[in-house]
């Protein structure tokens, strides 16, 4: 048991909501729905007969933040006070510290409007992680190696795909750039969490292939394509943000598009 789970601890009141709005939710998984009286649209025939063979349905997404708050106590704060609708299922301190705000089952409040490939309600599919960090300094590495520990977990405990480890800026390319350029993503994607090009095998670019396709086929939505180019820039490249595809950044972005398409 955390300090936080004493009853005369500083988050007893935001914890004791917490348990309060998982048993209103609760309510919501029996059938049959409760439904509104007051709504002539609604469907009213529908018989019942419950299946046995169901479990609770899995994100398959993560999400990487930094927090641009200057500590988790700020932070921790932040996510325990309604007025600022926001959350994540965990927070990373600078000494390591792993703190767990919600149950990966359940939706945060984290990556908000965006897509990656195909999904299109990011919170709805993902667990989001915040790393603190203020964006303009390094992570520490007490917390990539704790950040390392907890990705294998979730890889392992529901089969999350290497390319399904992102950023928030890669899912909101014309609104966010979190984590920053210090962020390891070679390092993650050495462990498997994220992809990574070979830098000693970079080919020449084919006629057929451009930045727009590049991008979109990694997930990115291109609707803001110079925003996508920014994003994509933090993540993978160690050349100015200009969002301009450089010829070498072109060849790393094909490798990107090879793996990801298994080529
Ligand atoms: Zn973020």
């Amino acid at each position: 048991m955390s300090l936080q789970s004493c009853k005369k601890g500083p988050y007893h009141e935001s914890n004791d909501s917490h348990d309060r709005q998982l048993k209103a939710l609760h309510s919501m998984l029996e059938i049959p729905r409760i439904y509104d009286a007051t709504d002539s649209n609604q469907i009213r025939d529908i018989d019942i007969i419950k299946t046995v063979n169901f479990n609770l349905r899995k994100p398959n997404l993560v999400v990487i933040h930094h927090t641009a708050q200057d500590s988790c106590k700020q932070t921790y704060k932040t996510f325990t006070d309604e007025k600022y609708q926001v959350s994540s299922h965990y927070v990373i301190c600078k000494d390591g510290t792993i703190t767990q705000m919600l149950s990966d089952y359940l939706r945060g409040w984290h990556a908000g409007r965006g897509s990656w490939g195909n999904i299109t309600d990011v919170n709805s599919s993902s667990v989001g992680i915040e790393l603190d960090n203020n964006g303009n300094e390094e992570f520490a590495e007490a917390q990539i190696t704790s950040l390392l520990s907890l990705l294998g977990q979730l890889k392992a405990d529901y089969k999350i795909e290497a390319s399904n480890f992102i950023g928030h800026a890669d899912m909101a390319p014309d609104r966010k750039v979190d984590p920053s350029q210090y962020f390891p993503w070679q390092r993650l994607a050495e462990h498997g969490y994220g992809i990574w090009y070979n830098i000693e095998d970079l080919e020449d670019v084919p006629d057929y292939f451009n930045t727009k396709l590049g991008l979109h086929t990694l997930g990115y939505s291109t609707a803001d394509l110079s925003s996508a180019i920014r994003a994509w820039e933090i993540h993978y490249s160690d050349e100015e943000t200009d969002q301009q595809m450089s010829e070498v950044e072109l060849r790393k972005l094909y490798s990107l598009y090879k793996l990801k398409l298994g080529k």
